[in-house]
């Protein structure tokens, strides 16, 4: 990864950099737990028989074009808006002492599917705060991303849900918990309906909640008189096409799906608080002591919003996007870090995935203490976080943070894929596109940069993919995972790795097209893995697209290793021949060599299959660039030439950042030159220093 390309080298570059990596591949082990954490159709070509059991094209988008084509290339036919499909309207009043909310508002749903729907799935997701036999919060070994569990629990209460259209009775009382793999948890609830809604028709229902926000733990609640609050009215599921409901219990490791919508939420808090929400603000009355906030957005799949007495606000508009930024008072080095990174920030996105749909971003900034509803992603507003001694470190995490969850906003935002089946189409992806961007930003000093070291995410990014990468299959859904430690190895890091090395090897460009284009075409339509495949078959080809897919649903792997290197002096033949005048004997001939016969021998391990570049290093200190396709186990080259073969470097720029092993991509003979470098002893001595440094 760029990390390895990206350090500062003295001397022999490559090895250096090459130990580097290695080197962090050892750390990865021990890091990896302590990170923070993160359509039906049918592809052009059928995954292979020997995918992962749980793949199954996601039966609800329409089936991939044969093309999406140049028109994406740009966001000339780019879709403007998303169908309101599950749109709330709600007027909320926040009690800051008991921490609670009371809401009522109406529900308007349009059934998408192609048969009548005669029930409806709704998420309670603060009911997964509830107590501490959760779903989400009973794993003694902490499963979510802080791992903390609390002790101030949260959770919803729908007091009434009625539809005037079906006669006005409360639906809520037929309400039953929904979950076949856990009946204890009371996050998916089923409400039957008195009369099937036809395809296209509409249901208006009438609702009334209140809800006690949990202590934050996870993304949403209370910290002192801060409160986050996220996922915290009820929430229709979504109604895939063929009518299934993609409903699910909250699992720790798993976020969230849904239609898209038109929101309009009034907000009523106490005078003092800032408040800060998903869309445009479009009102603000005060009265007495309290304030009331309106806040509205057309084509959002869901609303979440922060209230606090301790933000300081600023606004700057940016690309044509109003930023709305709130950070805790004093910090103005957090304010000074974000701004100057959106900067940086949104033009790419925007070039790169196609403008940004929404008129405002709020990003908010939360207080050291309540850090665990940082780094998240909502529509149109992000959460970010650092603690206070990063900067001084020169660790780049409030940066990349802020852009990790900018990125979000394309594909959790607006690509909206089903993050609970395949989390990889979400945090994967953006995984990458962060990583891809902060090189760019940054350079090797993207992860850290200061006068002890030098360190590039996509470096750090990479090292821990090789640690973690092969445990289990990427493509599969979020509970599947061992731990949100694995989650992280797999989902984050290897689907960043697998694109990266996708990039290196068939073009940087090419696979900012394909990801572009794939951005672009399925904006507001929520693809599945088929969709994002056949985009990369589309523009890299069809191997790139076959090793994208082995790499995520088949455990798919590679490991080039430079095996062995010979060298002998070419010398004419000698011995008893049969010519025409009869038999001749010709002696060996003693002259020194004015020639050798080298030859090289490359394995692969694994069984993805990149092309690779191999450099074949010769005593007077010439080299030659041989080219292998990787097809085949073995590769075996020949070179004649006025010099030894000393050295054998497999894939020399490390563009297959997916390579398990760096270590044995090397291989040297040392010659009779005793000037001449070892350059596995280099290698090795350089690894050892580094491992024993600060
Ligand atoms: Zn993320």
């Amino acid at each position: 990864m760029p990390l390895l390309r990206s350090l500062k080298a003295p001397g022999n570059g490559a090895v250096y950099e090459l130990s580097l990596g290695a080197g962090l591949t050892c750390l990865a082990g021990y890091l990896i737990d302590a990170l923070p954490e993160a359509a039906r159709g049918a592809a052009p070509r059928a995954p292979s028989a020997q995918v992962a059991a749980s793949y199954r094209p996601t039966p609800h988008a329409a089936a991939p074009p044969a093309e999406i084509g140049p028109n994406y290339d740009d966001d000339r036919s780019i879709r403007k808006t998303a169908d309101a499909i599950a749109s709330y309207r709600w007027v909320a009043r926040l009690d800051t002492v008991r921490h609670s909310i009371s809401g009522r508002g109406t529900i308007t749903w349009v059934n998408p599917a192609e048969t009548p729907a005669n029930e409806l799935y709704f998420h309670l997701y603060l009911n997964a705060f509830k107590n501490s036999k959760t779903l989400f919060l009973r794993s003694p070994f902490g499963a979510g991303r802080s791992g903390e569990r609390g002790t101030h629990y949260g959770f919803i209460d729908v007091k009434r849900m009625s539809a005037p259209a079906l006669g006005g009775e409360d639906l809520w009382k037929h309400a039953t918990r929904h979950s076949p793999s856990d009946p204890d948890d009371e996050t998916d609830i089923r409400v039957p309906l008195p009369k099937p809604v036809p395809p296209g028709g509409k249901l208006s229902l009438e609702v009334e909640f209140e809800a006690q926000l949990p202590e934050i733990v996870e993304r949403t609640g209370y910290s002192g008189s801060y409160h986050f609050v996220a996922q915290w009215f009820p929430k229709l599921a979504k109604r895939e096409t063929d009518g299934s409901w993609a409903h699910f219990a909250f699992h720790p490791q798993s976020e969230f799906y849904s239609d898209f919508g038109d929101y309009d939420v009034t907000l009523e808090v106490p005078a003092g608080f800032v408040v800060g929400a998903t869309g445009q603000q479009r009102s603000l009355k005060r009265e007495n002591n309290r304030q009331t906030v309106e806040y509205s957005e057309k084509g959002v799949s869901d609303f979440a919003w922060v209230a606090w007495d301790g933000f300081s606000e600023r606004e700057e508009r940016i690309s044509g996007t109003r930023v709305r930024l709130l950070t805790p008072k004093g910090n103005d080095t957090a304010e000074q870090t974000t701004l100057a990174t959106l900067r940086l920030a949104l033009p790419h996105f925007n070039a790169a995935y196609g403008a940004y749909p929404y008129e405002t971003l709020t990003v908010v900034h939360p207080p050291e203490y309540a850090l665990n509803s940082g780094g998240m992603e909502y529509p149109t507003l992000i959460t970010t976080g650092s603690r206070w001694y990063t900067s001084f470190l020169g660790v780049r995490d409030l940066e990349i943070v802020t852009i990790h969850e900018l990125a979000h906003q394309w594909f959790y935002g607006v690509v909206a894929t089903n993050e609970h089946t395949w989390p990889f189409l979400d945090e994967g992806i953006t995984s990458y596109a962060e990583g891809w961007a902060v090189e760019q930003f940054y350079g090797g000093g993207s992860l850290m940069h200061s006068s002890l070291a030098s360190v590039s995410l996509l470096s750090f990014t990479r090292a821990l993919s090789a640690a973690r990468g092969k445990d289990d299959v990427v493509a599969k859904p979020a509970r599947e995972f061992a731990s949100f430690g694995s989650m992280g190895g797999l989902v984050y890091q290897r689907t960043a790795t697998i694109l990266d090395t996708l990039g290196r090897v068939y073009g940087r460009a090419e696979l900012a097209q394909a990801l572009g284009r794939y951005a672009r075409y399925y904006r507001f339509r929520h693809p599945g893995p088929p969709h994002l495949i056949a985009a990369i078959r589309e523009v890299l080809g069809d191997r790139a697209a076959d090793n994208f897919e082995q790499a995520l649903f088949e455990r798919g792997s590679v490991d080039y290793v430079a095996r062995a290197l010979q060298s002998v002096p070419e010398t004419e033949p000698s011995g008893w021949f049969e010519r025409d005048a009869g038999r001749v004997s010709i002696e060996a001939s003693t002259a020194p060599e004015s020639a050798w016969l080298s030859r090289a021998v490359i394995t692969r391990h694994g069984s993805l299959k990149f092309p690779v570049d191999v450099e074949l290093g010769f005593e007077d200190g010439s080299r030659v660039r041989k080219r292998w396709t990787g097809e085949g186990a073995t590769r075996v080259f020949e070179h004649r030439g006025p010099s030894r073969l000393v050295s054998l470097n497999v894939d020399p720029e490390r563009r297959v950042t997916l390579d398990d092993n760096l270590l044995n991509n090397v291989a040297t003979k040392a010659g009779n030159d005793p000037e001449l470098p070892c350059e596995l002893v280099r290698f090795v001595l350089q690894l050892s220093l580094w491992l024993a440094g600060p």
